[in-house]
Parts: structure tokens; sequence; C-alpha cells
């Protein structure tokens, strides 16, 4: 920051300072390198906190003015805080469901399965031991493999497993075979593949997206006490990757059993993040279309809290209109476009706000081009619609959602599908998503990872390749990079709005919660390759510590 604008940060934080210091506050912080994400990008040394808000951000004398008796210090000896960091598309809500191993930005294969092996050690026998996605084998460095079924015999005999990669293809050991009746007898799910030997026997491996369901859907659920706190214990995992709020995007067979315990925590006042949420229903046929269409007409969003809260409606809009990351075409025929539109139309005479699942440069297209109708009939501006993914978009399609008031939520899928999305699409893929092309449209957008299945839930790693374009192991697949300050106002300000949340959080600024982390090291000036590695020492969320680094 030049001179210059440093003083007027500064003259502005005593002059809003200022009139807050009548009663004390309940924490301070001081000596510490406050990056405020505030519109001019300030950096700060102190700040208090009442209740659960800020109620002074400026220098240490500043602040210090509102120490009171009771009022506790915490110096932060320098180190760096920045806002919370918010996700605007994760499917943490559904990973609830499952007390999960995540190999989660893992580097070796030997880890992955001293994980597995350590897992195995602290789980009863029986008990099943399942990895759902966010990882492949493209990110270990020292073996780009996946896991043969004897090896997983020999580390796991009495517990089934399921190492899922990439909702892509799953890799069973024989107790998990055994549990989900896959013999030489079964037949291939829709959309997928058992892989079998010579002999016809299964190997294993079973393949496709069809799969993946398949093999997902006949994995054993909790019952709700146990689902109960295996939502805490995800809650605090994310807390401790520096995740303090984020849009969901429902998934594969979501229902109310999913949102029950999220709802029952924020009634408690006992969820330490905040979730907003988007219904999804996904119907196949202009019949089931009516149904939903029906449905919509009755929906109220924005009746909970600012911990738990419906905000619209997505990802999915219309089952059979589809568009994925590792194909080359997409499913939009016309006819499928047209109960798209019908749909589209009654979520805007409702006034919802709305979600759409899109990635390839022609389904894009066919996409604008119904919102485009929506908008001559009812229009849409002022819902903040926005499109997800958009790895493909151009520089005209973000005019169109420009001027249609729509925002844009771009994902770190290369992460993890990086080396595949260049197999599939060749060239194409190192501008896949184009973040600096984004960004610099001037369009409302932010980062988020699409968690669980499909990335690593660390939202470190996220600003990483938006910074670096590179993948987990350290392969580089992307060349649209932009500025760390950049990627942090799209992981924090930006995302804020797609939320509806932006007078409360996204800035470390007065008024705003509390929802903040103190860094391990300082994210605006550790190597670029450092960025990924930096963790929370301490978590913060409406000026509740909800996660502390154990000491090292
Ligand atoms: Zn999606």
């Amino acid at each position: 920051m030049s001179k210059r604008r440093f003083l007027a940060a500064w003259l502005a934080l005593i002059v809003l300072t200022s009139g807050a210091a009548a009663q004390d506050a309940d924490i301070v912080l001081v000596n510490g390198k406050i990056v405020t994400v505030d519109d001019r990008f300030s950096i700060a040394q102190a700040m208090a906190i009442r209740g659960q808000r800020i109620v002074a951000v400026g220098t240490d004398g500043n602040v210090e003015k509102m120490k009171g008796p009771n009022t506790r210090i915490m110096d932060l000896a320098g180190r760096t805080v920045i806002p919370g960091l918010i996700d605007n598309h994760a499917h943490w809500i559904r990973a609830a469901e499952h007390d999960e191993l995540r190999f989660d930005g893992v580097t070796s294969r030997a880890q992955a399965l001293k994980l597995l092996a350590d897992r195995v050690q602290t789980t009863p026998a029986g008990h099943w031991i399942v990895v759902l996605g966010g990882w492949s084998e493209e990110q270990f460095i020292d073996d780009a493999r996946g896991f043969p079924r004897d090896e997983l015999d020999r580390i796991a005999p009495n517990h089934p497993v399921v190492l899922q990669a990439i909702y892509d293809h799953s890799y069973l050991n024989s107790a998990a075979q055994t549990a989900l009746k896959i013999d030489s007898a079964t037949p291939d799910p829709p959309g997928g593949k058992i892989e079998k030997d010579a002999a016809g026997q299964p190997t294993g491996v079973v393949r496709g997206a069809g799969g993946v369901a398949f093999v997902a859907a006949r994995i054993p659920l909790f019952d709700a006490d146990a689902w109960l706190a295996n939502t805490r214990k995800l809650v605090t995992y994310l807390n401790s990757l520096g995740v303090t709020a984020w849009l969901d995007a429902g998934g594969r067979g979501m229902g109310a059993k999913h949102y029950e315990p999220y709802r029952l925590l924020a009634e408690r006042g006992e969820l330490n993040v905040r979730v907003f949420w988007t219904s999804i229903r996904q119907p196949a046929t202009p019949a089931q279309a009516d149904v939903v269409i029906k449905e919509i007409a009755e929906q109220k969003p924005f009746q909970g809290n600012d911990y738990f809260d419906q905000v619209g409606w997505g990802e999915s809009v219309y089952g059979p209109v589809t568009t994925q990351l590792l194909r080359t075409t997409s499913n939009t025929r016309p006819e499928d476009m047209a109960q798209y539109r019908r749909i589209a139309e009654a979520l805007a005479a409702q006034g919802l706000y709305v979600n759409s699942h899109v990635e390839m440069e022609a389904a894009i297209d066919a996409f604008l081009d119904q919102h485009e109708a929506v908008n001559r009939v009812r229009p849409i501006k002022g819902l903040r619609w926005t499109f997800s993914h958009v790895d493909q978009v151009t520089d005209a399609q973000l005019e169109r959602m420009k001027k249609l008031g729509m925002g844009a939520q771009v994902h770190s899928r290369p992460l993890i599908q990086g080396a595949l999305m260049h197999k599939v699409h060749g060239e194409k893929a190192w501008d896949m998503p184009p973040f600096r092309r984004i960004q610099d449209s001037g369009i409302h957008w932010g980062l988020g990872s699409d968690a669980t299945a499909v990335t690593t839930s660390n939202p470190f790693y996220t600003l990483s390749l938006a910074v670096t374009g590179e993948m987990v192991g350290g392969r580089k697949v992307n060349r649209q990079t932009i500025s760390r300050e950049e990627a942090l106002i799209a992981h924090t300000r930006s995302n804020a709005w797609f939320l509806f949340q932006e007078g409360n959080i996204g800035s470390l600024t007065i008024g705003r919660y509390a929802d903040l982390l103190v860094l391990d090291r300082d994210y605006l000036t550790v190597a670029e390759r450092e960025i990924k590695e930096i963790r929370p020492l301490i978590t913060m969320v409406g000026g509740k510590v909800v996660y502390e680094a154990p000491p090292r």
C-alpha cells in the first residue's frame, strides 16, 4: 500500500472508532496486522469486539481506550488476522452423513495409507471407513496410483472400506464388496461399471458417476444422535481450516434429515459456523416440473437467522439439463431448456434467488438465452441470480450476465482434477476457470470449493490455486492467476453478497460480526507456494472462539 493510501485509511479508522468508545469492549485484539478487507483493503493494528460484533478497528492506542476491567486482551504478537473465509459453493450439509476420513491436501500415497491404517486402529471392527471424494491419484507426488483391493485388505481386513476419488470411481476392499453384495452376478448400475477380472470376479473398483452413486447410496447412515455428533465434528474441522460461513448447494438425496442437525444446533446457539442454503429439486419430466412449480409458489426463504437460513433455489433446476467439467459436450436440448425456463420463470415470479450449475461455453449461452427471456417477463435484476462453476465463461457471456445483475461463483476444481481437465479439454484447460478474465470483467464474483466430493474442503488451497495455478501436488494447470489480495476479497467480502449477508460478514469493519482468523503466518507476504500451508491459530465466529490450534 502506498504511504498516501495508508494515511487515508488510517484517518478513516480514527473517525470511525471515535464515536463508539462509550462502552467497554468484551475482547480487544492488539499488536497485530489486521487485514480488514474493507473497501480500501486497510490494514489495522487492533480491534475491539462487544457481544458478537466489531465495535472498533484502528491503532493500538485508539482501540485500547475501549478496555474495561472485564475486557479480555488478546495480544496478537504481530500475527496476521483476516476475515473468516466464506465458501460460496460447498456440499458440507450432506457431508455430515458420514464420519469421513479425508485426504484433503495429502500429497503422498504413503501418507494416505498411513491415515487409513490409523483410522483402522481407532474404529471398532465392522464399522465403515469411507473417503467420499475430494482427492485424486494425481495429487500423490510419490506414487500417483489408486488402491488395489489386496492392499486395502491387508490394512483393513475387518472394516468395510470405500475410497472414492473425484466423483469418478471408488476403491473397495473385500469387506466392502461383501457388505454391498457386489459379486460376479451383480449387474452394472446405470451410468457405472463394476470392474471384473478375466474370471468375472469384481476387482474392487467401481467406475463412473453412476457407480459412485451406486456405492455411496448403499453405505449405511447414522442414527439422529450420531448424525448430530458428526455435524459438530465436521463444523469443528471446517473451523480449523478457516471456514466461518458457506452457501450450501444441496446435492444427491438431500432431505429434511440432512438439514435437521444444523437447524437444531442453530436453534440452541451451538452452530459455530454460518450456513446458508438453497433448496434443491431435480424434476426430470414436464409433469414433475409442474409439481415443483407449485412448490415454488409456496417458498418463503429468509425465515431463519444469521447462522442458518434458506436463501433460495439451486444448484440443479431441471434434472435432464446437465453439464460436466470432464466432458466437452453438455445436455441442453431445446425441450429441456424450455422446462428450465418454466421453472426459472416461477422462481422469478416468487422473487427467489437462483444458483444454476453450468460449466461449458455452449451451455452458458443456452442458460443465458433462458434468463434473458425470463427477464423480459419477470425482471430478475436484483435477485442476484448466479451461475456456479463457469469454467469456460467468455467476455461476451460475462457482459450478458452483468446486464442481468448476475454473479459468478468460481471454484477450485482444478486442484484435484486439473490433470484430467487437460486430458479432456487440451489447451483450453489452461484457462479453466478463467479467474483473471472474470476478475477483470468487473462482474460480481467469488471463490468457492465445490467440496467435499469434488475438491478439498481447505479454503487456503482454493486461494493457492487462484494465485499460483497449481494443483494440490504442485503441478501447474491454470494460467489465469490473480493477485493474493484479489483472491482474498473473492473468498471473503465478495462472497458475503451471495449469502445476502454483506451487512454482517466478509470484512473486519465496525458493525459486522467478529468472524475472523488469527493466522500462523502472513497471507500477504508468505511465499506463494506456502499459501496452501497457512492454518488458523484461532478461529472466531460472532466473537466466540470456535477453534484454537493445539500448541506445537
Ligand atoms: Zn455444481
